[in-house]
């Protein structure tokens, strides 16, 4: 807890519960989450929030830069991230089920890039397709 409001408090912001408890929650898990996501985790916990101070909390925590949103093209759900984790996702157009790929394929691209003088600061890539489940179907 104490390193969550560490981290709250060198972005400029109030180290709130509520921001704690959603902060802690990203960082204990694998997977993006959406705001209904963080919102059973809470719940789960026994640590209610209602759902607008979860968006609330997401909003402030995406415009300090904690976290980051993945819009899918297929979906219109959005799915929060911590923004240090830097991973790519393998997502089933048919389940929505999202695995991360655990290396990254564009580290070479961006050495490539790199004597063009560019700061790379982010990138994105989003692979689409059908998981085993659901090509089995
Ligand atoms: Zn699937
Ligand atoms: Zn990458």
């Amino acid at each position: 807890m104490k390193e969550c409001k560490q981290k709250l408090i060198d972005k400029g912001l109030k180290p709130t519960k509520h921001r704690c408890q959603i902060l802690k929650i990203f960082q204990q898990t694998s997977q993006p989450l959406s705001a209904e996501d963080i919102y059973q985790h809470c719940l789960k916990s026994g640590k209610a929030i209602n759902l607008s101070t979860v968006y609330r909390t997401l909003d402030a925590l995406k415009n300090s830069e904690l976290i980051r949103s993945l819009n899918f093209e297929n979906s219109d759900r959005t799915l929060y991230e911590l923004k240090k984790r830097h991973i790519h996702y393998l997502m089933c157009l048919s389940c929505k089920k999202m695995q991360p790929v655990d290396f990254c394929p564009l580290d070479n691209i961006e050495k490539h890039l790199s004597p063009k003088n560019f700061e790379i600061t982010e990138h994105r890539l989003d692979i689409y397709g059908y998981c085993p489940d659901c090509k089995a179907k």
